[in-house]
């Protein structure tokens, strides 16, 4: 009998995105003269900059060609790229980054979900709440847990990020082994400092723990104090390893590419508690079940890095905080608390009232489709997110028509 893994039947159906397409369908059916808003969208809008497609092109020539035609890749992704990885994200900022503690992949969610692989069944993890729901399914997936109860799942140690303590969850208060960190932040928008990124580090390496750095959100940072990577703060490299993406920070969403660092003296223990490298682990463990990102992909990644392409992804990255700055300025004039959108392109709002009645009430009165809040955990009930991933025209309008009901 072909049996079925039940740690799958433990998640909880993932219905946030399905009700809410359920909630603007029914409203739209109602309501056909309405022009509705998306202002919850988790995905970018502008088009990928000149630079990359250009760089795309020519590398989809060289395919063409006998000559030039490349079939498999290098296991950890092409030094060209890497190579530019290690200079202008970390090198350049004083982190001694090498290319080959760098693994190119097709995403920061596959890469987030997958590195849990490489330890143990019994090793206790904490994840954020509000989350990205992936580190959490994950290992729901692998059997980490118990069952969901009460918005939460058994096992897991959750750290709060709530208005009390700003958003930047205390130290646990009691021995955990892995722990996911995203800053800046999906789906809040907090960002923390090198000094509270310092004490994370510290209780890593006191407690022989592993972080788990998810800075899909790095190029967004515009404040000195933020640090781009935790590769900044001193003996990171001994417990962490870093997840970055291209998907926002140059909109790569549909054309895949992102990359993870693994610093070679980063390490996670036998039962014996003999330290065994997760580079090698992490190069074991792509090169079996993973093929590499496309040539021309990997082309146009690099070309983020040419003079042409700093300044088109900065330029993106202005568009989307102009929105920001707009929603968030608008949301405070009416009086809510929210935080967020100076650093990143979420805002995170309190509405003071359950978090599917706002939403109910933005469709209704205003026609703007928003996140609620509690679909990322229990800490986001009461809260909803808005996106500055639109165009400027409208965002201003959704502004407009808040202004008018609120
Ligand atoms: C969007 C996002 C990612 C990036 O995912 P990709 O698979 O690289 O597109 C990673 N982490 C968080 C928190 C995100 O919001």
């Amino acid at each position: 009998m072909i049996k079925v893994n039940e740690n799958f039947l433990k998640l909880k159906s993932s219905y946030l995105f399905s009700e809410i397409a359920k909630r603007v369908k029914k409203f739209q059916e109602q309501n056909p003269n309405v022009s509705i808003i998306k202002m919850g969208i988790g995905d970018v809008t502008l088009p990928l900059p000149p630079a990359c497609i250009k760089a795309m092109h020519c590398a989809i020539d060289e395919m063409a060609d006998t000559s030039t035609f490349k079939g498999y890749g290098p296991e950890q992704g092409y030094l060209f790229l890497r190579e530019k990885i290690a200079k202008f994200d970390f090198q350049k900022n004083n982190i001694d980054i090498e290319p080959d503690e760098i693994f190119i992949s097709d995403g920061a969610k596959c890469d987030t979900g997958n590195f849990q692989e490489l330890f143990s069944q019994t090793i206790k993890v904490a994840v954020p709440d509000p989350v990205y729901p992936v580190y959490v399914d994950t290992n729901v997936m692998a059997g980490r847990t118990g069952e969901f109860k009460n918005g939460q799942y058994k096992n897991l140690f959750y750290l709060s990020s709530t208005k009390q303590n700003n958003y930047l969850p205390d130290l646990p208060n009691q021995k955990v082994d892995l722990i996911y960190l995203c800053f800046p932040n999906n789906p809040t928008g907090a960002t923390i400092d090198r000094n509270t990124l310092q004490k994370w580090v510290d209780f890593a390496l006191e407690n022989k723990a592993l972080i788990l750095f998810d800075a899909a959100y790095e190029a967004f940072i515009q404040e000195p104090n933020i640090p781009h990577s935790i590769f900044e703060i001193p003996n990171a490299k001994k417990v962490a390893v870093e997840f970055r993406s291209f998907s926002k920070t140059a909109g790569f969403t549909g054309t895949r590419c992102a990359f993870t660092v693994v610093p070679k003296e980063c390490v996670a223990y036998t039962e014996n508690g003999k330290p065994v490298s997760l580079h090698s682990l992490w190069l074991r463990r792509q090169s079996t079940k993973f093929n590499g990102v496309s040539y021309p992909v990997q082309r146009a990644a690099e070309a983020v890095y040419s003079p042409e392409g700093k300044t088109e992804v900065k330029q993106n990255i202005t568009y989307y905080l102009n929105n920001a700055k707009l929603i968030k300025n608008t949301i405070q004039n009416l009086g809510f608390h929210c935080v967020g959108g100076e650093n990143s392109p979420y805002i995170w709002i309190e509405c003071k009232q359950n978090s599917w009645d706002f939403f109910d009430f933005l469709l209704e009165k205003a026609g703007i489709v928003c996140t609620p809040g509690e679909g990322f955990g229990k800490c986001g009930e009461g809260y909803i997110r808005l996106s500055a991933f639109n165009s400027k025209e409208n965002v201003e309008e959704a502004m407009q028509r808040i202004k008018n009901i609120l």
